[in-house]
């Protein structure tokens, strides 16, 4: 496992253990670091939330598929070096 910076597709990942508690310490600091230098993700972040407190439970195969590739695609096209700084 690198312990670089975590990128979007792996945030994306991520999210369902993240907000179960379930990742280990280190990768939860990788992952909130990232939330730090992206707005974007913290808005995926911020609707898995939501989905989690309206369900009660996050359920990937209930997630809606296309807005799942639409955020990776809109992650591909971020612009490099965009979502983080130094
Ligand atoms: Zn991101």
């Amino acid at each position: 496992m690198r312990d670089g910076e975590l990128t979007c597709r792996e945030l994306v990942e991520l999210v369902s253990d993240y907000l179960e508690g379930a990742l280990p310490a280190s990768e939860r600091r990788r992952f909130e670091r990232h939330l730090e230098d992206c707005p974007l993700c913290v808005d995926y972040v911020d609707q898995m939330r939501t989905t989690l407190a309206v369900l009660g439970r996050l359920d990937e195969d209930a997630m809606d598929e296309p807005v799942r590739e639409d955020l990776v695609r809109a992650f591909r096209d971020w612009p490099r070096g965009g979502a983080t700084e130094a």
